[in-house]
């Protein structure tokens, strides 16, 4: 039997449901409303969250029904490489679509799923919903987060 694990020796397509959807660290970033500059392609976050997302664990409430109740909620496993960009640099499928490692901090690395806390990754506690703030401000909620 290999060694390799298998986010190194398989391509995203390739992998199991189970395997697919453990390298999701549950960060809840791809919950949050971005902005895209129409001339650069730069995709920018903002602390305002889909109304799903439980604002104290910044896990999703709804999650088996979650594109059926949301409209515009990302399906990550139907993304393309050019959509996936539009994901935070530190999420796992954005990492290796773009044939880079999983960061040092990932669960899957660790054994650990708190490392993600501990690396400052998920959006727990730093979030507000899209039901608190008129969503034609967004630009004033753009923010930036810890990558690594
Ligand atoms: S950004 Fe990536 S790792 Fe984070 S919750 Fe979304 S799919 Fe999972």
């Amino acid at each position: 039997m290999s060694s390799t694990p298998f986010w190194e020796e398989k391509s995203l397509d390739a992998m199991s449901d189970e395997e697919w959807e453990s390298l999701c660290d549950g960060c809840g970033r791809c919950c949050l409303h971005k902005l895209v500059n129409d001339e650069t392609h730069d995709v920018f976050y903002t602390r305002v969250a889909c109304a799903l997302l439980h604002p104290e664990t910044g896990q999703c409430t709804r999650y088996h029904d979650r594109l059926s109740e949301v409209e515009d909620c990302l399906d990550v496993r139907r993304m393309n490489a050019s959509e996936l960009a539009w994901m935070p640099r530190s999420c796992a499928y954005r990492s290796l679509s773009e044939g880079k490692p999983l960061l040092e901090w990932h669960p899957l690395i660790t054994g650990d799923p708190s490392t993600v806390i501990a690396a400052g990754i998920t959006v727990a506690g730093k979030t507000i919903s899209e039901n608190s703030i008129d969503v034609d401000q967004l630009e004033a909620e753009i923010i930036e987060w810890v990558d690594t």
